[in-house]
């Protein structure tokens, strides 16, 4: 079957590889309908998060069930599912809170990171505990609308609950992309009066505008133009999506006193610096993490079921798995207004 391979820093290939075998009882194998690139992909892709050479990249798909393990017992073979980006067993006492990112059975909680866990940007993959893992999507949701909620959509309700939002505040999203813009119509959803979204790529603030946010672009003075923006006040609450130790400091200094700082930007550097002193005397609430994905997946189904998400729009390009490569670089350089890849295999 045909996959993405990671093969050095700057360079994934579309190979033959191996068809996944069905040795895990409590396992499937889905055939994949719709995969995409995140924007953690890219992490992988620079190898600025480490990364082994024919690793399989993806962990965010849509598919049709192929093969059941025999102690599968709800998800059937032929059934159309979602695979969320955070996996778990179901079964240890944190899966059964939904919180796999600290189950205690899997190693692993992310596919396509380690040669052990084979990615989606692939033909077929092997699920791990599918009763678990496995959503069943209704014959009405498109598979480009399902896409997002696999991953950027649960970042994104993670972000704006973490950021404690209540009715009439401002509250800025710094970095929009895909999650970003998940973060601004979660934001919106808790009631937010103002999002100001701030963003170097004018394409993406363009986005954020038409989701109803005010934009602001990086390069401006920002801080000046929030507390314009909030009557010399700072904003109640600041998203970071990007994950870098500058944007950080942006946020903190974008805070009123009292402000929430909700971060979801994957840190790839370990030593962050934050300026505590500053956060003391603002007297900041710092909420920082990896999102539990099905925690927030009934919440999402049922605010895509009554029209409340764009989801699918985001999806920008749909191109065939083969061109994966071109994918990567494209989206990697934000090119031709690219958002969100949905790759087909
Ligand atoms: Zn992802
Ligand atoms: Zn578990």
């Amino acid at each position: 079957m045909q996959a993405v391979v990671w093969i050095e820093p700057g360079r994934v290939e579309v190979r033959d590889i191996r068809e996944p075998d069905l040795s895990d009882p409590h396992g499937a194998i889905v055939r994949v309908t719709a995969t995409s690139i995140c924007g953690s992909d890219l992490h992988l892709y620079h190898a600025t998060i480490p990364v082994m050479p024919g690793t399989v990249l993806g962990h965010e798909a849509v598919g049709v069930v192929e093969a059941v393990g025999a102690r599968v017992e709800r998800v059937r073979v032929g059934e159309r599912v979602l695979l969320p980006a955070v996996i778990g067993c179901g079964f240890c006492r944190s899966c059964r809170q939904a919180y796999p990112v600290d189950c205690e059975t899997l190693p692993m909680k992310v596919l396509g990171v380690s040669p052990l866990l084979p990615g989606t940007q692939a033909e077929l993959v092997a699920v791990p505990y599918a009763d678990f893992n496995l959503w069943v999507l209704p014959p009405e949701v498109a598979d480009v609308d399902a896409l997002p909620l696999t991953d950027v959509f649960p970042t994104g309700l993670f972000a704006a609950e973490n950021a404690r939002i209540a009715p009439g505040d401002t509250v800025v999203v710094i970095g929009c992309g895909p999650v970003g813009l998940c973060a601004i119509q979660c934001a919106q959803l808790y009631g937010a009066a103002l999002v100001i979204a701030v963003d170097r790529v004018p394409e993406r603030l363009d986005w954020a505008k038409r989701l109803g946010a005010q934009a602001i672009p990086a390069d401006d003075d920002v801080a000046p133009r929030v507390r314009n923006l909030t009557q010399g006040r700072g904003a109640d609450a600041v998203i970071e999506a990007v994950g870098s130790e500058k944007t950080l400091h942006l946020a903190l200094d974008l805070l009123r006193t009292g402000g929430r700082l909700s971060m979801v930007g994957v840190l790839v550097k370990e030593d962050v610096r934050l300026p505590l002193g500053t956060a003391f005397l603002k007297d900041v609430t710092l909420r920082v993490g990896l999102v539990n994905v099905p925690r927030y997946l009934p919440a999402l189904f049922s605010l895509l079921h009554k029209h409340r998400l764009r989801a699918g729009a985001m999806i920008t390009h749909v191109l065939s798995l083969a061109d994966a490569a071109r994918a990567y670089a494209m989206f990697d350089r934000k090119e031709q207004g690219c958002i969100k890849l949905c790759l087909r295999p």
